[in-house]
């Protein structure tokens, strides 16, 4: 009988963190891993400081890229431009999927109608749309992304589960504005008047 080792986990420190100061601030036990703290040096009446007890550099490092995506969630996505659109969506994610649902059924019907004429126009106007159904594919993935691993609080779960759907469709949708755009995209080379641009 051979004396095999038992598999057993990566050993590391487990240590409480802080992503905005880059400070550790204490070993403590695995049991207490992933424990949300707040950090010594943040507002204590409104806290912004992502602290949180984590296993190892690899642990450090992805709670750093957290507290980018959280950043993103909460201060770069366009529903929180002009604080909120003053105030039209706070609180109401239902408000901007609806209205990306638009800007992308809207999008889609212009990428569907311009493939037929050829022209500087056409390719400006599908490039344009190629940008925004881009913009808000990466958009949606970040967010969503946040919402469910970072900040990860709803206000019902529920509710979560359903944007979060109606979230992958818009994706769903943006990806329909490539394959029609896409594929046009040999024809409008071979027809380009090149003459005309040199
Ligand atoms: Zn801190």
């Amino acid at each position: 009988m051979t004396n095999q080792k038992k598999p057993s986990r990566m050993q590391a420190d487990v240590i409480a963190y802080c992503a905005k100061c880059k400070a550790e601030y204490c070993e403590t036990e695995l049991k207490n891993l992933d424990y949300n703290f707040q950090c010594p040096k943040d507002d204590q009446n409104g806290p912004h400081h992502l602290a949180r007890v984590v296993k190892g550099p690899s642990g450090k490092f992805w709670l750093r890229i957290e507290k980018y995506l959280l950043a993103y969630e909460f201060s770069v996505t366009p529903k929180r431009w002009f604080k909120n659109w003053g105030g039209f969506f706070k609180g109401r994610a239902g408000r901007d999927l609806a209205i990306r649902f638009v800007i992308l059924i809207v999008a889609l019907n212009l990428a569907s109608s311009l493939c037929d004429k050829v022209s500087i126009k056409l390719i400006f106007q599908n490039t344009i749309i190629i940008i925004i159904a881009l913009f808000l594919m990466f958009d949606n993935l970040i967010v969503n992304t946040s919402i469910v691993f970072v900040s990860r609080f709803p206000a019902n779960p529920l509710r979560s589960v359903l944007m979060t759907i109606f979230s992958f469709i818009q994706i769903i949708i943006s990806y329909s504005i490539f394959y029609i755009i896409f594929p046009s995209v040999p024809m409008i080379v071979r027809h380009l008047p090149l003459e005309k641009l040199v």
